[in-house]
Formats: structure tokens, C-alpha cells, sequence
């Protein structure tokens, strides 16, 4: 039977704790018992793992963890997806299947032809979607959460300085396949895993002066092929194709 896998917010090298809504579904919820077993990640590795401790009701929720045995982790893709900020039920789903992809870190850009409503509301949003990032992580059994980092404006990100391989999904683009670009990626890095940047635009695409600017920053423009894709159809369909890869 597979353990149920749980993200802990705090540990040492013996124990792991779960505090907040966690603890409170496993204590509440899944009336957590002493000597109960699960999965537990605590800072980047998985444990086998055995309750410890359940906070009384009343108590603020906390479930204690010893760690028995650390298992094997499956790492995250080295890959940052730097998505244009849309309109939000996709993206929130490009989000969490984007995270069931194993991408290591999400960078939502505000473009420039992000909805000025949604780009305002980005700020307060984004504690949401590092929730989604974090259910998706547990849900895939990953042992490690993404990064949401805060959002920017496109500039900020294009022009960040990286060791990453950046590569923006172009659906202009026609010469150049994604396929193609991460070939080239991996050969340039040898015998160690390439790391790549990929952006994908919003509904509106990008604006020419972006297209300039990914371009003077030495973003590789590649294409998923000839149709016109969603921005959630791209960012899963790029992450499957460089997973094919790299994996
Ligand atoms: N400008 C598009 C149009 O003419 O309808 C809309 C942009 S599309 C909905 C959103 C983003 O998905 C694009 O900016 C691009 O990053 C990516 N995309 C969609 N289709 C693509 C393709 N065939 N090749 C590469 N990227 C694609």
C-alpha cells in the first residue's frame, strides 16, 4: 500500500513537523494515531516515517514525525517556466500540471499584454499559487516543491542574469524546433544535465518589442509546430518535450 506523502515545514535531522492545514487534516481529518507510517519530504528529501506526536484538539495543529529511513528522491527537472500572467483558472492549471511535470521553479512575468486587472492582482494571487504549486508536489509525490518566485515585470525576467539555456515559445517561430534547441542544450552540457529557462507568452502573444528584447538577451525563439497553441496547451506540451529528454 503506498504511504501517504506529506511536505513538512519543519525538521531536523530526526524529526519532521507538519503544522498549519496539513496537520490539521492528518490529526482532524485522518484522526492521526502515534505509530501511524507515511512519506514525509523534509528539505528536499523523502523519509519513511513514523508519527511521533498529535497536538490535543484545541492545541494549535502539529504532527510530529520521527524519520526512519531516507528514500530514494527523484530530483526536480532543472527547468524554470517563465509564464506571462493570463487569465488565472488556466494558468492556475498550467501551474499545478506544470509542477506534476517536475519543473523546479515558476516565474510569472507581467507581459505586455497581461490584463492590467490581472497584473495588479498578481501580487496577492501568487500566495495561492504557491499553494497549488505545494498540493501538486504532494499529490505527484514529488520530493520537493517548486519555486514560485514573486511576480516581474517581463523585462525584469528576460534580462535576469542566468546560467540557464533560455528558450521562448514562439508560435511565429518556424525554423527553429523546441526539440531541436534542447538537442543542443544537452550537448553543449556534456555529461551534465543542461538548465533551461523556457517563456511562454499570453492569449495576446507576445508584442513585437518583447519578441526584440527576448532576442537581445540570447533567448533561443523555438516552435511547438504549426498550430496555435493555448498557453497552458504550450507550457505542459514544452515540459513534456524537454522531460522526454531529460529525464
Ligand atoms: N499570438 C497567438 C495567436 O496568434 O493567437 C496567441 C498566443 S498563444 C495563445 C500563447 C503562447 O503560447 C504564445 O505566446 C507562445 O509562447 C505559446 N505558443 C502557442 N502556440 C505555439 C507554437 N505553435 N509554437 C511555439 N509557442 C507557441
Amino acid at each position: 500500500m503506498t504511504r501517504r506523502r506529506w511536505i513538512a515545514e519543519h525538521w531536523d535531522e530526526a524529526t519532521a513537523t507538519l503544522v498549519g492545514v496539513q496537520a490539521e487534516h492528518m490529526a482532524r481529518v485522518l484522526r492521526a494515531q502515534k505509530g501511524m507510517e507515511a512519506d514525509v519530504v523534509a528539505g528536499g528529501h523523502v523519509f519513511h516515517a513514523e508519527v511521533a506526536a498529535v497536538s490535543a484538539p484545541g492545541e494549535p495543529s502539529e504532527v510530529r514525525f520521527n524519520l526512519i529511513a531516507e528514500l530514494e528522491a527523484d530530483p526536480a527537472l532543472p527547468v524554470t517556466l517563465s509564464i506571462a500572467i493570463y487569465k488565472f483558472d488556466p494558468m492556475e492549471w498550467a501551474i499545478e500540471k506544470a509542477t506534476e511535470l517536475g519543473v523546479a521553479g515558476i516565474a510569472p512575468m507581467i507581459a505586455w499584454r497581461t490584463d492590467k486587472y490581472l497584473a495588479q492582482a498578481a501580487e496577492k494571487r501568487v500566495e495561492r499559487w504557491r499553494r497549488i504549486a505545494h498540493e501538486a508536489a504532494k499529490q505527484s509525490r514529488r520530493s520537493d516543491v517548486p519555486i514560485v518566485y514573486d511576480p516581474v515585470l517581463l523585462p525584469a525576467r528576460v534580462q535576469a542574469a542566468t546560467e540557464a539555456t533560455r528558450i521562448v515559445l514562439a508560435e511565429q517561430e518556424r525554423t527553429t524546433t523546441l526539440r531541436s534547441a534542447v538537442e543542443e542544450a544537452q550537448t553543449a552540457a556534456g555529461n551534465k544535465m543542461p538548465v533551461l529557462e523556457l517563456a511562454i507568452g499570453p492569449e495576446g502573444g507576445w508584442a513585437p518589442a518583447e519578441e526584440a528584447l527576448f532576442d537581445a538577451n540570447g533567448w533561443r525563439a523555438v516552435s511547438l509546430g504549426p498550430r496555435i497553441l493555448r498557453a497552458e496547451t504550450a507550457a505542459i506540451s514544452a515540459l513534456a518535450v524537454v522531460a522526454s529528454y531529460l529525464e
